[in-house]
């Protein structure tokens, strides 16, 4: 079939403005066919667009003869635009229908296409993510990513109106600083450079510029652990805050759920519907469980835990039956958490670092930064970290480095917990894994 060019033609209404009340004008609609029937001497089509689906009506009798062949070698997914004339008709979706005068076939789809985008026909999670880009047409897709830009957009209101600056720090770092997870390395020029774990240095720094920053942006990982809630490229929403407390940013993360799932549930109704979930709005303060309370419901449990030990994650799992929406965990004890949070003043074997929580999952993490260059030195030592690589971090503690907290919030850990969707994977355009760098 030949592909026509799009030429003067510019969509005069979307699929979704079409109503019964245009009875008689002449449209121009673009978009994609979803379904398409023939029922001999007439032809159903089901074009979609961004915001929607219209019926096209091809009655052999009265159509033009070049529209008819046309539409006769068109297939499921073919891209076109009709021009045509509205008509009301009851026994249509919606009531209302467009009878093309002239087809242009402007995309064609190769068939037998690699999934079936209604969903009928389930398909592996690989083969869908092998066919991403047709996956991702699919409603189950488009109502997660239309709840993901809308969740982005209601962070950014929110610290924004809160007085937090947008910054964007740098990706490719030139040494592996923070310790804890694997960076990955890259060929910089005659050097070795790695990819940002997460924003935690600069963000701190920053404070000393601007008093409070968020950023959204990309962390890597180089995750081995292949888990239906790790991926390697994620995106992580930072803030960092001058002159306030663990329980200063704990507030402001718990208030930031609350409106995001109040958003979400008002602007989503039909994305939620799609995915046949719920999202409550929690009633505020979260539950605050101290890590030792949450090795008593373990042991309890029949889960034993010494002091200090991390939680592994079937303790998780079994804590998220008991506690199956938010709830933070603070005091943990200062071992287990990265050398820039805050020991306790009167017993720094706890420190003021916090998980927020969701079910089983960990939705953030944060805490009181250590603020005091000493300390900070100490820590470093103290987990095996050497001071010299942190010669830039370390000379802005003499520039009136303030005292400070902050978190950071994984953007597709959120995104399940406000779809349902169990595997992170479904909730990245373009997932990066451990065994998967394609497409
Ligand atoms: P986990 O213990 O679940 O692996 P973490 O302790 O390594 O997480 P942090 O370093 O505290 O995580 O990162 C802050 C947040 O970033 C986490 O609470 C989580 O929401 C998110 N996050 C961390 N690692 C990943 C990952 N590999 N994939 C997706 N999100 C992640």
């Amino acid at each position: 079939m030949e592909i026509d060019d799009l030429g003067d033609w510019r969509r005069t209404h979307y699929t979704a403005d079409i109503t019964p009340e245009l009875d008689g004008q002449e449209v121009i609609v673009m978009g994609w066919i979803r379904e398409i029937r023939d029922l001999g001497g007439i032809r159903f089509i089901v074009l979609q667009d961004r915001l929607g689906k219209v019926q096209i009506t091809i009655p052999e009798s009265k159509v033009d003869e070049e529209a008819l062949r046309k539409s006769s070698s068109l297939h499921r997914q073919d891209c076109i635009a009709i021009k045509g004339i509205v008509r009301g008709m009851e026994k249509a979706p919606r009531g209302v229908e467009i009878i093309p005068k002239e087809i242009k076939v402007l995309g064609i789809a190769k068939h037998p296409l690699p999934i079936d985008v209604t969903g009928r026909t389930p398909a592996d999670i690989d083969v869908r993510l092998d066919a991403r880009v047709l996956d991702l047409r699919s409603d189950r897709s488009q109502a997660i990513f239309k709840i993901r830009h809308v969740v982005l957009e209601a962070t950014r209101n929110f610290l924004s109106k809160r007085g937090f600056l947008e910054v964007n720090t740098p990706k490719i770092i030139a040494s592996a600083t923070e310790g804890g997870a694997a960076l990955f390395p890259v060929i910089y020029f005659e050097r070795e450079a790695f990819l940002a774990q997460s924003p935690q240095l600069y963000k701190e720094e920053l404070i000393i510029d601007f008093e409070k920053v968020y950023e959204i942006g990309p962390a890597y990982r180089a995750e081995k652990s292949h888990t239906r809630r790790h991926i390697t490229e994620f995106i992580s929403i930072d803030i960092e805050e001058a002159f306030v407390t663990a329980e200063d940013v704990m507030r402001l993360a718990e208030e930031l759920m609350q409106f995001i799932c109040r958003v979400v549930r008002e602007k989503c109704k039909e994305e939620l519907e799609v995915l046949n979930h719920n999202v409550e709005v929690p009633k505020l303060p979260l539950k605050r469980l101290t890590y030792d309370e949450v090795l008593d419901e373990l042991r309890e449990l029949g889960i034993k835990l010494e002091w200090g030990e991390d939680i592994p994650t079937m303790g998780y799992r079994a804590l998220g039956k008991v506690h199956p929406y938010f709830y933070f965990i603070i005091d943990w004890p200062t071992r287990l958490k990265p050398f820039y949070i805050k020991p306790k003043d009167d017993n720094p074997e706890i420190s003021e670092g916090f998980d927020l929580m969701w079910s089983w999952i960990e939705i953030a993490s944060g805490g009181t930064r250590v603020h005091k260059k000493d300390l900070l030195m100490k820590r470093l030592k103290e987990q095996g970290l050497h001071p010299e690589s942190f010669k830039y971090h370390l000379q802005s503690f003499d520039y009136g480095m303030p005292p400070h907290a902050g978190w950071a919030i994984g953007l597709e850990r959120l995104i399940m917990m406000l779809t349902g969707i169990k595997n992170i994977r479904e909730v990245v355009l373009f997932p990066r894994d451990r065994f998967r760098l394609t497409p």
